[in-house]
Protein backbone atom coordinates (compact mmCIF):
# COMPACT_ATOMS: atom_id res chain seq x y z
CA UNK A 1 0.00 0.00 0.00
CA UNK A 2 1.42 3.42 -0.98
CA UNK A 3 2.49 5.57 1.92
CA UNK A 4 -0.44 8.08 1.32
CA UNK A 5 -1.98 7.38 4.45
CA UNK A 6 0.42 9.38 6.27
CA UNK A 7 -0.37 12.51 4.70
CA UNK A 8 -2.04 15.41 6.86
CA UNK A 9 -5.07 16.66 5.74
CA UNK A 10 -4.05 19.89 4.13
CA UNK A 11 -1.12 17.68 2.04
CA UNK A 12 -4.33 15.42 1.03
CA UNK A 13 -6.61 18.71 0.17
CA UNK A 14 -3.26 19.82 -2.06
CA UNK A 15 -2.56 16.65 -3.54
CA UNK A 16 -6.19 16.28 -4.58
CA UNK A 17 -6.32 19.89 -6.11
CA UNK A 18 -3.21 19.65 -8.03
CA UNK A 19 -4.82 16.36 -9.45
CA UNK A 20 -2.11 14.27 -8.53
CA UNK A 21 -4.28 12.16 -7.07
CA UNK A 22 -8.23 11.71 -6.77
CA UNK A 23 -10.27 12.12 -3.86
CA UNK A 24 -12.09 8.83 -5.26
CA UNK A 25 -8.79 6.88 -5.01
CA UNK A 26 -7.25 8.48 -1.92
CA UNK A 27 -10.79 7.44 0.11
CA UNK A 28 -10.63 3.64 -1.31
CA UNK A 29 -6.88 3.77 0.12
CA UNK A 30 -8.24 4.78 3.63
CA UNK A 31 -11.14 2.64 3.59
CA UNK A 32 -8.09 -0.05 2.82
CA UNK A 33 -6.52 0.85 5.49
CA UNK A 34 -9.07 1.31 8.15
CA UNK A 35 -10.50 -2.21 7.61
CA UNK A 36 -6.92 -3.18 8.34
CA UNK A 37 -6.21 -1.30 11.08
CA UNK A 38 -9.07 -0.90 12.87
CA UNK A 39 -9.98 -4.65 14.08
CA UNK A 40 -7.01 -3.87 16.69
CA UNK A 41 -8.30 -0.34 17.87
CA UNK A 42 -11.83 -0.30 17.66
CA UNK A 43 -12.09 3.04 17.04
CA UNK A 44 -15.14 3.18 14.68
CA UNK A 45 -18.73 2.90 16.01
CA UNK A 46 -20.34 3.39 12.12
CA UNK A 47 -18.49 3.66 8.99
CA UNK A 48 -20.03 5.97 5.85
CA UNK A 49 -18.11 4.30 2.86
CA UNK A 50 -20.60 4.43 0.41
CA UNK A 51 -21.86 8.13 1.00
CA UNK A 52 -18.15 8.88 1.17
CA UNK A 53 -17.16 7.31 -2.37
CA UNK A 54 -20.19 8.86 -3.93
CA UNK A 55 -19.00 12.39 -2.94
CA UNK A 56 -15.27 12.16 -3.53
CA UNK A 57 -16.69 11.49 -6.91
CA UNK A 58 -18.66 14.75 -6.67
CA UNK A 59 -14.99 16.39 -5.70
CA UNK A 60 -13.01 14.99 -8.32
CA UNK A 61 -15.47 16.20 -10.75
CA UNK A 62 -15.57 19.28 -9.70
CA UNK A 63 -11.46 19.57 -9.86
CA UNK A 64 -11.47 18.19 -12.52
CA UNK A 65 -14.59 20.92 -14.30
CA UNK A 66 -12.20 24.17 -12.51
CA UNK A 67 -14.96 24.81 -9.92
CA UNK A 68 -14.58 26.35 -6.69
CA UNK A 69 -13.35 23.88 -4.35
CA UNK A 70 -13.14 24.13 -0.66
CA UNK A 71 -10.59 23.93 1.83
CA UNK A 72 -11.22 20.91 3.08
CA UNK A 73 -11.39 19.26 -0.32
CA UNK A 74 -11.35 15.46 0.00
CA UNK A 75 -10.49 15.67 3.62
CA UNK A 76 -11.98 12.59 5.17
CA UNK A 77 -12.84 13.36 8.84
CA UNK A 78 -14.14 11.07 11.95
CA UNK A 79 -16.64 12.32 14.07
CA UNK A 80 -17.54 11.57 17.41
CA UNK A 81 -20.57 9.32 18.01
CA UNK A 82 -22.41 12.36 20.25
CA UNK A 83 -22.58 14.86 16.94
CA UNK A 84 -25.36 14.49 14.94
CA UNK A 85 -24.58 13.59 11.51
CA UNK A 86 -27.90 13.50 8.69
CA UNK A 87 -28.61 10.12 7.83
CA UNK A 88 -26.21 8.31 10.20
CA UNK A 89 -26.32 6.70 13.82
CA UNK A 90 -25.54 9.16 16.53
CA UNK A 91 -25.29 6.60 19.66
CA UNK A 92 -22.91 7.98 21.75
CA UNK A 93 -21.86 4.97 22.57
CA UNK A 94 -24.73 3.91 24.28
CA UNK A 95 -27.54 1.08 24.37
CA UNK A 96 -30.07 2.75 24.81
CA UNK A 97 -29.52 5.21 21.31
CA UNK A 98 -28.07 2.25 19.47
CA UNK A 99 -31.38 1.96 16.91
CA UNK A 100 -31.41 5.86 16.59
CA UNK A 101 -30.55 8.02 13.32
CA UNK A 102 -30.24 11.75 13.30
CA UNK A 103 -32.44 13.32 10.97
CA UNK A 104 -30.32 16.67 10.90
CA UNK A 105 -26.54 17.94 10.74
CA UNK A 106 -24.69 19.42 13.55
CA UNK A 107 -23.79 22.96 12.68
CA UNK A 108 -20.33 22.09 12.65
CA UNK A 109 -20.44 19.10 10.00
CA UNK A 110 -23.04 21.70 7.78
CA UNK A 111 -19.65 24.07 7.85
CA UNK A 112 -17.19 20.84 7.29
CA UNK A 113 -19.06 19.30 4.19
CA UNK A 114 -19.32 23.42 2.85
CA UNK A 115 -15.70 23.25 2.89
CA UNK A 116 -15.55 19.55 1.07
CA UNK A 117 -14.42 17.58 3.69
CA UNK A 118 -16.08 14.15 3.59
CA UNK A 119 -17.73 12.48 6.91
CA UNK A 120 -16.25 9.01 6.97
CA UNK A 121 -17.81 7.67 10.15
CA UNK A 122 -18.38 7.96 13.82
CA UNK A 123 -16.14 7.31 16.21
CA UNK A 124 -16.03 5.27 19.83
CA UNK A 125 -15.98 7.02 23.18
CA UNK A 126 -17.15 6.79 26.73
CA UNK A 127 -20.96 6.69 26.33
CA UNK A 128 -22.31 9.96 26.64
CA UNK A 129 -18.63 11.55 27.15
CA UNK A 130 -18.71 10.15 30.53
CA UNK A 131 -15.49 8.75 31.04
CA UNK A 132 -11.52 9.16 30.76
CA UNK A 133 -10.49 6.36 29.12
CA UNK A 134 -13.03 5.49 26.57
CA UNK A 135 -13.44 2.09 27.77
CA UNK A 136 -16.96 2.66 28.71
CA UNK A 137 -18.45 1.88 25.81
CA UNK A 138 -21.18 -0.32 25.03
CA UNK A 139 -19.20 -1.06 21.55
CA UNK A 140 -16.09 -1.93 23.27
CA UNK A 141 -13.36 0.01 24.94
CA UNK A 142 -10.65 1.66 22.06
CA UNK A 143 -7.42 0.54 22.28
CA UNK A 144 -4.49 2.77 22.03
CA UNK A 145 -2.27 2.93 18.77
CA UNK A 146 0.77 2.90 20.47
CA UNK A 147 0.47 -0.48 22.38
CA UNK A 148 -3.13 -2.11 22.39
CA UNK A 149 -3.33 -3.35 25.60
CA UNK A 150 -3.33 0.37 26.75
CA UNK A 151 -6.36 2.60 26.89
CA UNK A 152 -7.00 5.48 24.16
CA UNK A 153 -7.87 7.83 26.69
CA UNK A 154 -11.32 9.55 26.50
CA UNK A 155 -13.55 10.46 26.10
CA UNK A 156 -13.39 11.07 22.66
CA UNK A 157 -10.86 8.01 22.35
CA UNK A 158 -11.97 7.14 18.52
CA UNK A 159 -11.39 10.29 17.49
CA UNK A 160 -7.91 10.55 19.02
CA UNK A 161 -6.84 6.68 18.28
CA UNK A 162 -8.30 7.02 14.60
CA UNK A 163 -5.53 9.85 14.06
CA UNK A 164 -2.68 8.47 15.80
CA UNK A 165 -2.91 5.34 13.83
CA UNK A 166 -2.55 6.90 10.55
CA UNK A 167 -6.33 5.66 9.48
CA UNK A 168 -7.86 9.47 8.98
CA UNK A 169 -5.08 12.84 8.92
CA UNK A 170 -7.94 14.76 11.60
CA UNK A 171 -11.38 14.18 13.63
CA UNK A 172 -13.82 16.09 15.99
CA UNK A 173 -13.81 15.28 19.08
CA UNK A 174 -16.32 17.03 21.99
CA UNK A 175 -14.38 18.39 25.59
CA UNK A 176 -16.75 19.26 28.55
CA UNK A 177 -13.77 17.83 31.33
CA UNK A 178 -10.63 17.29 28.95
CA UNK A 179 -12.04 14.66 26.37
CA UNK A 180 -10.39 16.04 23.55
CA UNK A 181 -7.04 16.41 25.26
CA UNK A 182 -6.80 13.25 27.10
CA UNK A 183 -6.80 10.91 24.78
CA UNK A 184 -4.64 13.56 22.33
CA UNK A 185 -2.08 13.14 25.16
CA UNK A 186 -2.50 9.31 25.47
CA UNK A 187 -2.21 9.07 22.08
CA UNK A 188 0.35 11.50 20.76
CA UNK A 189 -1.75 13.42 18.57
CA UNK A 190 -3.16 17.60 18.92
CA UNK A 191 -6.70 17.97 20.55
CA UNK A 192 -7.70 21.68 21.25
CA UNK A 193 -10.65 22.71 23.09
CA UNK A 194 -11.69 26.31 22.07
CA UNK A 195 -12.72 29.24 24.24
CA UNK A 196 -16.42 27.76 25.13
CA UNK A 197 -18.89 29.42 22.52
CA UNK A 198 -16.90 29.91 19.55
CA UNK A 199 -18.32 26.41 18.08
CA UNK A 200 -22.07 26.00 17.62
CA UNK A 201 -23.10 23.20 20.20
CA UNK A 202 -25.93 22.71 17.80
CA UNK A 203 -26.30 18.87 17.26
CA UNK A 204 -24.09 17.94 19.77
CA UNK A 205 -25.70 15.45 22.54
CA UNK A 206 -25.57 17.44 25.65
CA UNK A 207 -23.84 16.06 28.02
CA UNK A 208 -23.31 19.50 30.34
CA UNK A 209 -23.76 22.42 28.36
CA UNK A 210 -22.11 25.07 30.68
CA UNK A 211 -18.64 23.48 30.24
CA UNK A 212 -18.65 21.41 26.86
CA UNK A 213 -17.24 22.70 23.56
CA UNK A 214 -16.64 21.07 20.09
CA UNK A 215 -12.97 20.64 18.74
CA UNK A 216 -10.29 19.42 16.14
CA UNK A 217 -7.96 16.17 17.05
CA UNK A 218 -5.14 16.45 14.30
CA UNK A 219 -1.41 14.97 13.93
CA UNK A 220 -0.22 18.99 12.42
CA UNK A 221 -0.73 22.35 13.98
CA UNK A 222 -1.87 23.68 10.20
CA UNK A 223 -4.63 20.61 10.12
CA UNK A 224 -5.85 22.22 13.47
CA UNK A 225 -5.99 25.75 12.41
CA UNK A 226 -7.69 24.85 8.94
CA UNK A 227 -10.61 23.06 11.14
CA UNK A 228 -10.67 25.50 13.33
CA UNK A 229 -11.43 28.26 10.60
CA UNK A 230 -13.81 26.18 9.50
CA UNK A 231 -15.80 25.43 12.42
CA UNK A 232 -15.65 28.50 14.46
CA UNK A 233 -18.08 31.48 14.23
CA UNK A 234 -21.34 32.84 15.32
CA UNK A 235 -24.39 30.26 14.72
CA UNK A 236 -27.58 31.61 15.26
CA UNK A 237 -28.93 28.23 16.84
CA UNK A 238 -26.69 28.51 19.35
CA UNK A 239 -27.45 31.02 21.83
CA UNK A 240 -24.02 30.85 23.91
CA UNK A 241 -22.15 31.19 20.22
CA UNK A 242 -19.93 34.61 20.24
CA UNK A 243 -20.82 36.61 17.41
CA UNK A 244 -17.34 37.06 16.36
CA UNK A 245 -15.21 36.02 13.22
CA UNK A 246 -12.17 33.97 13.57
CA UNK A 247 -8.78 33.94 11.30
CA UNK A 248 -6.03 31.68 12.79
CA UNK A 249 -2.62 30.95 11.06
CA UNK A 250 0.95 29.23 11.51
CA UNK A 251 3.32 31.86 11.79
CA UNK A 252 6.97 31.68 11.62
CA UNK A 253 9.62 30.81 14.18
CA UNK A 254 11.09 34.42 14.10
CA UNK A 255 7.79 35.84 14.65
CA UNK A 256 6.31 33.82 17.18
CA UNK A 257 9.75 34.88 19.08
CA UNK A 258 9.19 38.69 18.44
CA UNK A 259 6.35 38.12 20.15
CA UNK A 260 7.92 37.76 23.37
CA UNK A 261 5.67 35.48 24.96
CA UNK A 262 5.16 35.12 29.03
CA UNK A 263 4.90 31.80 29.52
CA UNK A 264 3.72 30.40 33.52
CA UNK A 265 4.69 27.24 34.52
CA UNK A 266 2.21 25.51 36.78
CA UNK A 267 4.95 24.04 39.04
CA UNK A 268 2.62 22.49 41.52
CA UNK A 269 0.67 20.46 38.97
CA UNK A 270 4.08 19.53 37.62
CA UNK A 271 5.44 18.49 40.54
CA UNK A 272 2.21 16.55 41.28
CA UNK A 273 2.45 14.27 38.32
CA UNK A 274 3.90 10.74 37.78
CA UNK A 275 8.28 11.15 37.50
CA UNK A 276 8.23 9.97 33.86
CA UNK A 277 5.71 12.91 33.24
CA UNK A 278 7.18 15.67 34.79
CA UNK A 279 10.46 14.86 33.47
CA UNK A 280 8.93 14.95 29.77
CA UNK A 281 7.48 18.47 30.52
CA UNK A 282 10.50 19.96 32.56
CA UNK A 283 12.60 19.01 29.10
CA UNK A 284 10.03 21.07 27.16
CA UNK A 285 10.21 24.16 29.31
CA UNK A 286 14.22 23.85 29.02
CA UNK A 287 13.38 23.81 25.24
CA UNK A 288 11.68 27.34 25.68
CA UNK A 289 14.25 28.46 27.93
CA UNK A 290 17.04 27.12 25.33
CA UNK A 291 15.15 29.83 22.42
CA UNK A 292 14.81 32.80 24.82
CA UNK A 293 11.10 32.52 25.56
CA UNK A 294 10.31 34.41 28.92
CA UNK A 295 9.73 31.49 31.47
CA UNK A 296 8.41 31.81 34.47
CA UNK A 297 7.31 29.20 37.43
CA UNK A 298 3.54 30.08 39.16
CA UNK A 299 1.21 27.95 40.71
CA UNK A 300 -2.83 27.53 40.37
CA UNK A 301 -4.34 27.41 43.67
CA UNK A 302 -7.84 25.52 44.60
CA UNK A 303 -7.67 22.77 41.63
CA UNK A 304 -8.06 20.24 44.14
CA UNK A 305 -11.65 21.97 44.60
CA UNK A 306 -11.73 22.21 41.18
CA UNK A 307 -12.33 18.67 40.89
CA UNK A 308 -15.19 17.88 43.26
CA UNK A 309 -16.87 21.69 41.60
CA UNK A 310 -16.87 19.92 38.17
CA UNK A 311 -18.16 17.01 39.08
CA UNK A 312 -20.78 18.24 40.74
CA UNK A 313 -21.71 20.45 37.92
CA UNK A 314 -21.06 18.27 35.39
CA UNK A 315 -23.56 15.74 36.94
CA UNK A 316 -26.35 18.11 37.56
CA UNK A 317 -26.08 19.40 33.92
CA UNK A 318 -26.17 15.43 32.67
CA UNK A 319 -28.97 14.20 34.98
CA UNK A 320 -31.36 17.23 33.59
CA UNK A 321 -29.61 16.35 29.85
CA UNK A 322 -30.11 12.52 30.10
CA UNK A 323 -33.84 12.92 31.26
CA UNK A 324 -34.99 13.29 27.57
CA UNK A 325 -33.62 9.79 26.95
CA UNK A 326 -37.55 7.68 27.68
CA UNK A 327 -37.55 5.52 24.49
CA UNK A 328 -40.59 7.73 23.10
CA UNK A 329 -38.64 10.30 20.94
CA UNK A 330 -35.20 8.69 20.81
CA UNK A 331 -34.59 4.82 21.46
CA UNK A 332 -34.37 1.18 20.72
CA UNK A 333 -36.86 -1.00 20.17
CA UNK A 334 -38.95 -2.02 22.83
CA UNK A 335 -42.32 -2.66 23.40
CA UNK A 336 -44.15 -0.77 26.08
CA UNK A 337 -47.14 -3.61 26.29
CA UNK A 338 -47.90 -4.32 29.75
CA UNK A 339 -45.91 -1.52 31.53
CA UNK A 340 -47.51 1.28 33.35
CA UNK A 341 -45.69 4.91 33.03
CA UNK A 342 -42.84 4.42 35.75
CA UNK A 343 -41.99 0.96 35.30
CA UNK A 344 -41.68 1.34 31.61
CA UNK A 345 -39.88 4.50 32.30
CA UNK A 346 -37.20 3.34 34.45
CA UNK A 347 -37.49 -0.29 32.39
CA UNK A 348 -36.20 1.71 29.59
CA UNK A 349 -33.79 3.86 31.84
CA UNK A 350 -31.80 0.53 32.87
CA UNK A 351 -30.23 -0.12 29.49
CA UNK A 352 -27.78 3.34 30.21
CA UNK A 353 -24.27 1.95 31.03
CA UNK A 354 -23.27 1.85 35.35
CA UNK A 355 -21.18 5.26 34.73
CA UNK A 356 -23.79 7.37 33.33
CA UNK A 357 -26.81 5.75 35.72
CA UNK A 358 -23.97 6.52 38.60
CA UNK A 359 -23.82 10.62 37.08
CA UNK A 360 -27.71 10.55 36.91
CA UNK A 361 -28.16 9.91 40.57
CA UNK A 362 -25.29 12.27 41.93
CA UNK A 363 -26.51 14.80 39.33
CA UNK A 364 -30.28 14.62 40.51
CA UNK A 365 -28.94 14.01 44.40
CA UNK A 366 -27.09 17.23 44.17
CA UNK A 367 -29.83 19.02 42.69
CA UNK A 368 -32.49 17.87 44.76
CA UNK A 369 -34.65 20.05 47.62
CA UNK A 370 -32.28 20.82 50.37
CA UNK A 371 -29.11 20.10 48.85
CA UNK A 372 -29.54 22.93 45.68
CA UNK A 373 -27.29 25.14 48.26
CA UNK A 374 -24.80 22.91 49.76
CA UNK A 375 -23.76 21.23 46.60
CA UNK A 376 -24.64 23.10 43.27
CA UNK A 377 -24.16 26.62 44.48
CA UNK A 378 -21.10 25.86 46.38
CA UNK A 379 -19.63 24.35 42.93
CA UNK A 380 -20.80 27.59 41.16
CA UNK A 381 -18.85 29.52 43.68
CA UNK A 382 -15.71 27.60 43.10
CA UNK A 383 -16.04 27.82 39.76
CA UNK A 384 -15.84 31.97 40.06
CA UNK A 385 -13.22 31.32 42.06
CA UNK A 386 -11.14 29.31 39.57
CA UNK A 387 -11.91 31.90 36.92
CA UNK A 388 -10.54 34.62 39.49
CA UNK A 389 -7.24 32.88 39.43
CA UNK A 390 -6.86 32.96 36.02
CA UNK A 391 -7.58 36.04 35.49
CA UNK A 392 -4.63 36.85 37.77
CA UNK A 393 -2.83 34.54 36.18
CA UNK A 394 -3.34 36.08 32.92
CA UNK A 395 -2.98 39.48 34.04
CA UNK A 396 1.18 38.21 34.18
CA UNK A 397 1.40 35.77 31.52
CA UNK A 398 0.22 34.95 28.23
CA UNK A 399 0.56 31.50 28.16
CA UNK A 400 0.12 28.48 31.56
CA UNK A 401 1.79 25.23 30.74
CA UNK A 402 1.11 22.05 32.36
CA UNK A 403 0.85 18.48 31.88
CA UNK A 404 -2.38 17.34 29.64
CA UNK A 405 -2.74 13.95 32.33
CA UNK A 406 -1.06 13.43 35.80
CA UNK A 407 -0.25 10.02 34.65
CA UNK A 408 0.83 7.43 31.81
CA UNK A 409 -1.93 5.78 29.68
CA UNK A 410 -2.93 2.57 31.83
CA UNK A 411 -4.03 -1.00 30.86
CA UNK A 412 -7.32 -1.18 29.64
CA UNK A 413 -9.05 -2.92 32.22
CA UNK A 414 -6.81 -1.57 35.48
CA UNK A 415 -8.93 0.82 36.82
CA UNK A 416 -12.80 -0.09 35.54
CA UNK A 417 -13.97 -0.53 39.37
CA UNK A 418 -12.72 2.76 40.57
CA UNK A 419 -14.51 5.52 39.39
CA UNK A 420 -12.89 7.81 41.70
CA UNK A 421 -9.12 7.08 40.62
CA UNK A 422 -10.71 7.96 36.66
CA UNK A 423 -12.22 11.19 38.02
CA UNK A 424 -9.06 12.17 39.36
CA UNK A 425 -7.25 11.81 35.98
CA UNK A 426 -9.29 15.15 35.01
CA UNK A 427 -7.55 17.29 37.95
CA UNK A 428 -5.51 19.48 34.99
CA UNK A 429 -7.77 19.51 32.33
CA UNK A 430 -11.14 20.50 33.87
CA UNK A 431 -9.65 23.96 34.85
CA UNK A 432 -9.87 25.52 31.41
CA UNK A 433 -13.89 24.17 30.82
CA UNK A 434 -14.88 25.90 34.34
CA UNK A 435 -13.46 28.81 33.45
CA UNK A 436 -14.28 28.45 29.59
CA UNK A 437 -10.78 29.63 28.32
CA UNK A 438 -8.92 27.59 25.40
CA UNK A 439 -6.33 24.63 25.89
CA UNK A 440 -4.48 22.67 23.63
CA UNK A 441 -2.34 19.25 24.00
CA UNK A 442 0.18 18.49 22.37
CA UNK A 443 2.68 15.38 21.94
CA UNK A 444 5.32 15.76 24.07
CA UNK A 445 7.49 12.88 24.31
CA UNK A 446 7.42 9.14 25.33
CA UNK A 447 7.94 7.16 28.95
CA UNK A 448 10.52 4.61 29.21
CA UNK A 449 8.04 1.83 27.70
CA UNK A 450 7.29 3.86 24.90
CA UNK A 451 3.87 5.25 26.17
CA UNK A 452 2.86 9.00 25.23
CA UNK A 453 2.83 12.03 27.00
CA UNK A 454 0.96 15.01 26.66
CA UNK A 455 1.65 18.92 27.45
CA UNK A 456 -1.08 21.19 27.95
CA UNK A 457 -1.38 24.99 26.96
CA UNK A 458 -4.01 27.36 28.35
CA UNK A 459 -4.21 31.08 27.66
CA UNK A 460 -6.80 33.57 27.93
CA UNK A 461 -10.47 33.33 26.40
CA UNK A 462 -10.11 33.87 22.53
CA UNK A 463 -6.38 34.11 22.57
CA UNK A 464 -6.27 30.28 20.90
CA UNK A 465 -3.46 32.03 18.71
CA UNK A 466 -1.13 32.10 21.39
CA UNK A 467 -1.64 28.34 21.72
CA UNK A 468 -1.14 28.08 18.19
CA UNK A 469 2.19 29.56 17.53
CA UNK A 470 3.76 27.98 21.06
CA UNK A 471 2.49 24.88 19.57
CA UNK A 472 4.11 25.39 16.13
CA UNK A 473 7.33 26.16 17.92
CA UNK A 474 7.27 22.25 19.30
CA UNK A 475 6.22 20.82 16.15
CA UNK A 476 9.21 22.41 14.23
CA UNK A 477 11.43 21.54 17.04
CA UNK A 478 10.99 18.66 17.67
CA UNK A 479 9.01 17.49 14.25
CA UNK A 480 6.21 15.83 16.79
CA UNK A 481 4.29 15.63 13.68
CA UNK A 482 6.24 12.70 12.62
CA UNK A 483 6.25 10.37 15.37
CA UNK A 484 4.22 7.71 14.60
CA UNK A 485 2.77 4.23 16.18
CA UNK A 486 4.56 1.49 14.71
CA UNK A 487 0.94 0.00 13.57
N1 LIG B 1 -13.56 12.58 32.13
C1 LIG B 1 -14.46 13.67 32.26
C2 LIG B 1 -15.83 13.18 32.61
O1 LIG B 1 -16.02 12.01 32.65
C3 LIG B 1 -14.47 14.47 31.01
C4 LIG B 1 -15.40 13.99 29.99
C5 LIG B 1 -15.53 14.88 28.79
O2 LIG B 1 -14.76 15.83 28.62
N2 LIG B 1 -16.55 14.62 27.99
O3 LIG B 1 -16.71 13.93 32.90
Amino acid sequence: MSDLYKLSGYEVSQKIKNQEISAEEYINLIYERITKIDKQINSFISKNFESTLLKAKQIDKKVKNNEKTGRLLGIPIGIKDNISVLGLKTTCASKILKEYVSPYNATVIDLLEKQDALIIGKMNMDEFGMGSSSELSHYGAVHNPWNIEYVAGGSSGGSAAVVSSLQVPVALGSDTGGSIRCPSSFCSVIGMKPTYGTVSRYGLVSYSNSLEQIGPIARTVYDIVLILNTICGHDLSDDTSINKQFDFTINSIDNILSKNYKIGIISNLIDSSENQVARAINKKIEKLKDYGFNVQETSINYSDFALAAYYIIATAEASSNLSRFDNIRYGFDFSPEGYEWNSYSSHVRSNFGEEVKRRILVGSFVLSAGYYGKYYLKAQKIRNIIKNEFNKLFKLFDILLLPTMPILPFKIGEKGSKPLELYNLDIYTILANLSGIPAISIPAGFSKDGLPIGLQLLSNELNEQKLLDVATFFEKDDKFNEWNPKI
